[in-house]
């Protein structure tokens, strides 16, 4: 199976009909459509409803009808029109009293149970959101933004400047050796025992592959083979915790050594399959959950899933 295939975070069920988001008019006609639905937005969660019972599953965005919102224009976006024809708005509110009444789901909790087109939805609705709420003033002269374009693009009344969202590049990679086995890092903040892929950001003026190369070697001391193939591009997903896009790879090492930064990475090992395999099952090495782009790495070197992982049980904010 294709990485791509199995990224929670890359799904998506609507079209985003970028191409008429200047159109106000065409938007003025499908935020008044009878059909088309808002949801909220704060803080990188929306409300929820539970349809099923327990463990996540049957849990789907709580959306209204547009005729029920009050919202003003200047706090919508538009996020797109279904196969169906509905289309799909977000309003970004300052709080959740708006819908206090109804459960609220973050984003990292519940990404991975909604279905493909609410899964798209709120990542769209919180990446935009995060950008929104960095961008209410110009970066260049300081003015307050408007919102134009449906909630796509910012204008700035000072110094007639646009500002568009950002997106910031992170390069996310697992690293094998000449014996296939994989490199793991665990982060000076992380508890005992929780080990992922190692990542970074992409720098200014730098490529993606240089960007993997950089990190690992930055990271864990380890140098990656220079030959164009040794660093393979499997798939990307957004992760807007609050603007990346994480561009994943398996990258393969000249040696073994390992020297640790002893900051950013406290320590770093080797795995084969059986040794990962074991370790998670005792639960002495714990894995980042499956809502993660370094989880599917980590599980398409494996060759099938791994148990445990150290996500919170599946926490649900009112
Ligand atoms: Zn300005």
């Amino acid at each position: 199976m294709a990485l791509l295939d199995t990224l929670m975070l890359a799904r998506s069920g609507v079209d985003r009909c970028s191409e008429h988001r200047s159109d106000s008019a065409w938007i003025t006609e499908r935020w008044q459509d009878a059909g088309s639905r808002v949801m909220c937005v704060n803080d990188q969660g929306a409300p929820i409803l539970r349809s099923g019972i327990g463990n996540g599953d049957g849990i789907e965005l709580a959306m209204r009808s547009v005729s029920d919102s009050d919202a003003e224009p200047e706090d919508v976006s538009f996020l797109g029109t279904d196969p169906d024809g509905t289309s799909y708005f977000v309003e970004h509110v300052p709080d959740r009293a708006c819908h206090a009444d109804h459960e609220w789901g973050n984003l990292r909790d519940v990404g991975g149970v909604l279905n493909d087109r609410d899964a798209g939805l709120l990542v769209t609705a919180v990446a935009l959101d995060n950008w929104r709420i960095g961008h209410q003033r110009c970066p260049k002269c300081g003015a307050l933004t408007i919102s134009k374009q449906a909630g796509w693009s910012r204008r700035c009344p000072g110094c007639e400047s646009s500002h568009f969202p950002r997106t910031d590049p992170a390069v996310i990679m697992l690293v094998k050796d000449d014996q296939d086995r994989a490199l793991l890092g665990r982060q000076g903040r992380w508890q005992e025992g929780w080990f992922s892929t190692l990542a970074g950001f992409v720098d200014p003026g730098e490529s993606a592959e240089a960007a993997v190369r950089r990190e690992v070697h930055e990271e864990s001391g380890v140098i990656i083979g220079s030959e164009p193939d040794d660093v393979e591009y499997l798939g990307s997903q957004p992760w807007p915790f609050p603007a990346s896009l994480m561009l994943g790879y398996h990258a393969r090492a000249t040696g073994t050594q390992i020297n640790v930064d002893g900051e950013e990475i406290a320590e770093a090992r080797w795995f084969s399959r059986e040794e990962l395999a074991r370790a998670c099952e005792e639960g002495s090495v714990r894995l980042p959950p499956s809502i993660s782009i370094a989880r599917r790495l980590i599980e398409r070197w494996y060759g099938g899933e791994l148990p445990g992982d150290w996500s919170r049980p599946l926490g649900i904010k009112r």
